[in-house]
């Protein structure tokens, strides 16, 4: 089928004309794999589940599996592939059960499948992400990481491969939604001025400063619009979550860092916008559900049913707007720092930030120690050209130990 494409531009829209579209969904347990899947329940015709992938989450697997027949289940090692293979075993589900890192590689490449939905959690996703660019599938791409961690080398392998990525981050999906429907990657050319990323601002957008310090893992993922998973939560009460899809939307729609703009709008009823030459700001509204993107992205170029309720004006009081600020939030003041400087400062971001993360909601640092442990590694030696997976792996690795010995330092 004809694409809307570009000859140097970025590829958007391939979209296969697939009936149903064989789908691979990565990270199925996950919040964003439960919403993909409601969706694909919703549309039998339009959608086959070849396999899923939930780590270590045996049941919920087990019991997506009973539902929707994937040929394969991955999950993370031997161990929960025997639990999960006994409680298959059980009643009768035929999915044949794979382990392992290189097993989330296969099941994203696979020659049946036509779509891939990157929904692990962190630069986990990194690998399977883009096996799935090399194999030309389309990418529906919710794991920001893999951007921010290799956002050069995984858009080029995409563009080299025919792979569409759509954008299921809602912010990201928002601006593809307004974009102009042949997009080329330069703004200019489209008479757009800017990108504006919306912000909750999160659970502490008014709460005290002083009282940071003691701020809790059950405070912090306690988001006042969005559920989703517990490290994206602490990343939206930082606003680290803001910086990386600062970045992502730099690789994303080839936008350079000065053409970015964030705005708090506590509601999150406008999911981002753009701003054209002539005055105009297009936006995209709607209830803060994650099955509208995905319904979006999976639909195209149909508009098809999520299941999310329509927008009620009426119970809308007011719609607001603040700058963001950067002494509440030092992590998005880190994450522009990052994406300026380029080369491997995105990488040692993201790596910084997840052990950041993971030791605050292990209780083992403070709220506040986040953005002091990201600061501490941005401010090591880096080497800045990184250009192929192992040496951004490698990074990531070196970058995670000195974040766990700056910890150990803390308190
Ligand atoms: P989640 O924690 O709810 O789910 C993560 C999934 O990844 C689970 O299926 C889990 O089993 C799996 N997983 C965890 N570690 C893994 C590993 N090492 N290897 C393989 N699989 C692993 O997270 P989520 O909220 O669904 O977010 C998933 C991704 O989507 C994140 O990158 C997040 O930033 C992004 N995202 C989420 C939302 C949202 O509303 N939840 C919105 C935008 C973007
Ligand atoms: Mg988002």
């Amino acid at each position: 089928m004809p694409s809307e494409t570009a000859s140097d531009g970025i590829r958007y829209e391939v979209i296969p004309i697939m009936t149903p579209q064989v789908l691979t969904i990565l990270g199925s347990t996950g919040s964003i794999g439960e919403s993909t899947l409601d969706v694909v329940s919703r549309h039998p015709d339009k959608f086959r589940v070849f396999a899923l992938a939930g780590h270590k989450q045996v049941e919920k697997l087990a019991a997506q599996c009973r539902t929707f027949r994937p040929e394969y289940a991955v999950v993370a090692d031997a161990e929960h592939a025997a639990r999960l293979e006994a409680l298959l075993k059980r009643d009768g589900t035929a999915t044949q059960v794979l382990y392992g890192a290189q097993a989330l590689v296969d099941v994203a490449s696979a020659g049946e499948v036509s779509g891939v939905m990157c929904a692990i959690v962190g630069a986990a996703g990194l690998p399977s992400a883009l096996a799935a660019a090399q194999k030309g599938k389309t990418i529906y791409l919710a794991n920001k990481e893999t951007l921010v961690v290799s956002g050069a080398l995984f858009m080029e392998t995409a563009r080299a491969n025919g792979a569409a990525v759509l954008p299921i981050d809602s912010e990201h999906n928002a601006v593809f939604q307004v974009l102009p429907r042949d997009y080329t990657g330069r703004l200019n050319e489209h008479g757009i001025r800017s990108i504006i990323l919306t912000a909750s601002g999160g659970p502490f957008l008014t709460t005290d400063l002083n009282t940071f310090d003691r701020i809790t893992p059950d405070q912090a993922v306690k988001h006042p619009n969005w559920r989703m998973g517990r490290k994206i939560s602490v990343d939206s009460a930082t606003m680290m979550n803001k910086g990386l899809e600062l970045i992502e939307a730099h690789w994303l729609f080839d936008c350079p860092p000065d053409k970015l703009e964030v705005v708090i709008h506590p509601q999150s009823v406008i999911h981002s916008m753009v701003r054209y030459r002539d005055g105009s700001v297009l936006a995209q509204l709607g209830n803060p559900d994650m099955r509208t993107p995905i319904a979006y992205c999976l639909g195209l170029p149909e508009r098809i049913d999520s299941g999310v309720g329509d927008l009620d004006f009426d119970a809308l009081s007011a719609l607001t707007f603040q700058k963001p600020d950067f002494d509440r939030f030092p992590c998005l003041k880190l994450a522009y720092e990052a994406m300026n400087a380029g080369g491997a400062a995105p990488c040692v971001l993201n790596a910084a930030n997840e052990a950041a993360v993971a030791a605050f909601l292990d209780g083992r640092i403070k709220f506040t120690d986040i953005a002091k442990t990201v600061a501490h590694c941005l401010a090591q030696d880096f080497s800045d050209g990184i250009g192929d997976i192992e040496g951004l792996l490698a990074q990531d690795a070196r970058t995670r130990a000195q974040a766990q010995a700056f910890i150990r330092t803390l308190n």
